[in-house]
């Protein structure tokens, strides 16, 4: 007889492992426990060595993909009689990422959901062991249901009976519930009276969507609105009520067929639709299936299958796409609870669907697409975030950025990158971004020996994690926006940079070498610091920031710098480029997207940072693939020959062609500016690539050039990734800034 003592990591807790690794037990013979931890799931187990090797294998086969098991064999003990699920273990620190994510409902759920007899039959919040709520209902680790929001609601006799059976779908799952001693849904409405209950109350949202009202739903991770994505006039309502006028609204179908009745959905972009995290998927949209209100000016529609038995019976019925955005103001946070609901969206929506098991803490949802068969996440939230990965280094708490913000926090070498909270511009979002933080801390059980956050000194999470610096007398180091960004990259493909990679670092702002805004360079990445390479030749950019909503800006300055004529509308803005006081340099490609998209006559204004870049990859024809001219010259790419051919050509060729052309133009950058280095690896990061044209198209030039491409996958390329980055370059002391050039905003080693 042998022991084999095996621990379980990464998403283990609430994903019905503990009955899984009971039930294999007990089929096998095998005597022994499993617990869950605050850090992983143990399990010792005793018997005939072959009996032992028949587990391990048993378990990762049946078991979920992302697991990761540790093992080691010794003599037995003969302690054990029977094989059992031990109480939980509550001492020291926890490991965030041994909680599973939230999932969307499972099949087996919304097949009891509709079999008419099943004692759960029609209940909105239906779930399983395998399925709904994790990180949302907890409130401490380890994964137990005292240690949730389910722990108000006690177990009826039929519950216990399958939480103690070892063969239900059930069995020993946390959040066991059912319409009679679980929670349930109400309709309220904008007064906060309770209408309707159960399923009566989900059938008069049904009818109130169907007459063109908005409805406000709690989900898993917060509220979402929702109206009717085929009449124009309900659309048009949301925006003006939500004040968001033209940023894309993802909509709800109930299935892979019905989303491909208004986008084109390949095999990969359904796997992406059907994967449990239930993440938006962006596809290309056809038809007119959805009113042109819902994606205004973009090729690609969000689309979400449902992700609980509410969304599910909703979307059946209205048999239409329907609206589905976060419950939320402007820019503010998603809200998660009823007295925030019935405050901010009760003028927003004419009912709200609630239910009564609390929300423990916000996920937004996640937003994904497909770029050459591999998901992409655009947005890591709920379900997805939040994630781990190996950075090493000490405890510490990396900030993020401002915009599109997401903290992350090192434990024992791991980065743990929470999910999405949003830009920090207002009051409630800088609150729930400090909710995240001390989420991410209390839920560990640590508190961070190190500050990171990003050079820029206004951002909202860099003023944060100063303060928390100097109050707490900890060392704070200030890492580069775009070295963050390609460190990001990185750490998520686990990198270890003893070669130097080359880094794209493109986007649309950011603290770049010399005070000025970046967003347009090359790096060289290593374990021995990184080095300023290649930059995108700067220009004027008149009134600085505020060129990011006003393509104009952006445009008279790129003219300024090409010496060329500029037209009486973008005179004034030529005038502010002449002037250093009024205006900043930058080598943003982001703004050199928002200066063609304005030559094209595209876009003036933009409601949202990357709005005109997107714009113009919608209209963009593909097959356009004859570059414009550039030029290399020292270390700076000369982009002017580019915009000379563009403003020549406008006239005559077709927009749709001469944005093909531009994207083929900024890949055929790519590819002569790697033909100039010899690094092996070649990383793209930064908001820009989150163009799947531009991400493509730069890939594919990478590879043809016999070179390893890294891209983000599981982070997002932009700002939403920069926590990780932050801590893949805090690692170690070395990786600062190498380039003299880049040394007067470097990092510091010491609290200021
Ligand atoms: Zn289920
Ligand atoms: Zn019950």
């Amino acid at each position: 007889m042998r022991r084999l003592t095996v621990s379980l990591w990464r998403a283990v807790q609430g994903a019905g492992i503990r009955p899984l690794v009971a039930r294999i037990a007990a089929e096998l013979g095998l005597v022994g426990s499993v617990q869950n931890t605050p850090r992983c799931v143990s399990i010792v187990l005793e018997g005939p060595p072959l009996a032992l090797a028949r587990f391990t294998e048993r378990l990762r086969a049946e078991g979920p993909a992302s697991l990761e098991l540790l093992a080691t064999e010794s003599e037995a003990t003969g302690e054990y009689a029977s094989f059992s699920i031990a109480e939980s273990d509550l001492s020291g620190p926890c490991n965030i990422d041994a909680l599973a994510p939230d999932t969307r409902v499972c099949d087996a759920c919304m097949r009891e959901h509709d079999e008419r007899t099943d004692r759960r039959a029609g209940w909105a919040l239906i779930s399983c062991a395998q399925c709904g709520p994790r990180f949302t209902i907890t409130t401490a680790l380890p994964f137990d249901r005292d240690r949730t929001t389910m722990a108000p609601f006690a177990l009826c006799e039929l519950c216990v009976r399958e939480y103690r059976s070892t063969t239900d779908r059930r069995s020993h799952a946390q959040a066991i519930a059912c319409p009679n001693c679980g929670p349930d849904v109400r309709y309220e409405d904008r007064s906060g009276s309770i209408v309707a209950r159960g399923r009566a109350a989900i059938e008069l949202a049904i009818a109130r969507l169907r007459a063109g009202e908005i409805i406000a739903l709690e989900g898993l991770g917060g509220f979402q609105l929702l109206c009717d994505a085929t009449r124009s006039s309900a659309v048009r309502l949301l925006r003006e009520r939500k004040r968001r006028p033209e940023q894309p609204f993802a909509v709800l179908v109930a299935d892979v067929r019905a989303a491909a009745e208004l986008a084109r959905v390949d095999p990969s972009e359904a796997r992406a639709m059907l994967h449990a995290s239930g993440s938006i998927v962006l596809l290309r949209a056809r038809g007119s299936a959805i009113a042109p209100e819902v994606a205004p000016g973009l090729a690609r529609v969000g689309v979400m299958l449902p992700t609980s038995a509410a969304h599910a019976t909703i979307a059946r019925a209205m048999a239409v796409p329907i609206v589905c955005t976060s419950g939320n103001l402007h820019e503010d946070p998603i809200v998660i609870d009823r007295t925030e609901a019935l405050e901010r969206l009760a003028s927003i929506a004419d009912g709200l669907v609630l239910h009564d098991r609390a929300i423990a803490r916000r996920a937004d949802d996640s937003v994904v697409q497909v770029v050459s068969g591999r998901t992409r996440v655009l947005r890591a939230g709920r379900g997805l975030a939040p994630m781990t990965f190996e950075v090493g280094g000490v405890d510490r708490l990396c900030a993020g950025g401002h915009y599109r913000a997401a903290p992350a926090l090192v434990v024992d070498g791991r980065a743990t990158l929470w999910p999405h909270v949003g830009d920090l511009d207002g009051p409630s979002a800088r609150s729930a971004y400090d909710d995240a933080v001390r989420s991410m801390e209390l839920l560990s059980k640590r508190s961070p020996l190190e500050f990171v956050c990003d050079a820029h000194p206004d951002y909202a999470s860099s003023i944060a994690a100063e303060a928390r610096a100097r109050v707490e007398r900890r060392p704070i180091r200030r890492v580069l926006h775009h070295h963050a960004h390609v460190g990001a990259v990185l750490a998520e493909h686990g990198h270890s940079a003893s070669a130097d990679v080359l880094g794209f670092a493109w986007d649309g702002t950011g603290l770049g070498p010399e005070a000025d805004i970046a967003g347009g360079e090359a790096l060289l990445v290593g374990d021995a610091g990184a080095r300023w390479r290649w930059r995108m030749l700067p220009f004027a950019l008149p009134g600085g920031d505020a060129a990011s909503r006003d393509t104009r800006r952006s445009l008279a300055g790129a003219l300024v710098a090409c010496e060329l004529p500029v037209d009486a509308s973008l005179e004034r803005f030529a005038r502010l480029a002449g002037s250093s006081s009024a205006s900043a340099r930058t080598s943003s490609v982001g703004r050199l997207f928002d200066a063609v998209a304005c030559a094209l006559g595209l876009r003036e204004r933009s409601s949202y940072e990357g709005h005109a870049a997107m714009e113009l990859e919608a209209i963009a024809d593909p097959s356009a693939d004859e570059p414009f001219p550039f030029e290399l010259d020292g270390r700076f790419i000369d982009w002017r020959p580019t915009l000379r051919a563009i403003v020549r050509e406008r006239r005559t060729s077709d927009p749709a062609v001469i944005a093909g052309r531009f994207h083929h133009t900024l890949a055929a950058i790519v590819g002569a500016v790697c033909a100039r280095e010899d690094t092996s690896t070649v990383a793209l990061a930064g908001g820009c690539f989150a163009n799947a044209l531009l991400l493509e198209r730069c890939e594919a030039t990478i590879e043809r050039a016999g070179r390893t491409v890294l891209s983000a996958e599981r982070i997002p390329s932009g700002d939403g990734g920069l926590a990780l980055g932050q801590a893949w370059v805090s690692a170690t002391a070395a990786r600062g800034m190498l380039d003299g050039v880049w040394r007067k905003s470097d990092v510091s080693g010491s609290p200021r």
